[in-house]
């Protein structure tokens, strides 16, 4: 095998090797104050709580929502928690806050996109042609 033509073959392989930028990120979905149990005052106490959407993404492009999350900070003893998953444990109107606080748009485009083009292929390969 010749240098170059070596060389050409180690350089593309290494192509292969591109590290694929991909993780978590989060994005911030709401803020209000509310009662919720507080670990060092062992009572209900008032919170500023921040609302956080977590999703998956790869070179930054969101690819699937995964969870919500919150941030905590008592009021009264100024304890704060993080990263505190939004679960029906831990907040008594739950069902409300999931509706408030939805995952932004911008985490459903690669999912959206994937079901449309899973609902043409339904659409024009699976089901019969009309007939005249
Ligand atoms: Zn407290």
């Amino acid at each position: 095998m010749s240098k170059e033509c070596f060389c050409y073959l180690y350089s593309n392989l290494n192509l292969m090797h591109i590290p694929i930028f991909k993780g978590f990120s989060e994005s911030i979905i709401g803020f209000e104050e509310n009662y919720l149990k507080c670990q060092s005052c062992k009572v209900d106490t008032e919170h500023e709580i921040l609302f956080i959407s977590k999703y998956f993404h790869v070179y930054n492009i969101p690819l699937l929502p995964t969870s919500k999350e919150v941030h905590a900070h008592c009021l009264k003893c100024g304890m704060r928690r993080y990263n505190i998953p939004l679960e029906k444990q831990f907040f008594s109107d739950y069902e409300n806050l999931k509706k408030k606080y939805r995952h932004p748009w911008f985490t459903y485009i690669i999912p959206g996109i994937i079901i449309s083009l899973l609902l043409t292929f339904v659409y024009f390969e699976i089901l019969p042609a009309p007939k005249n």
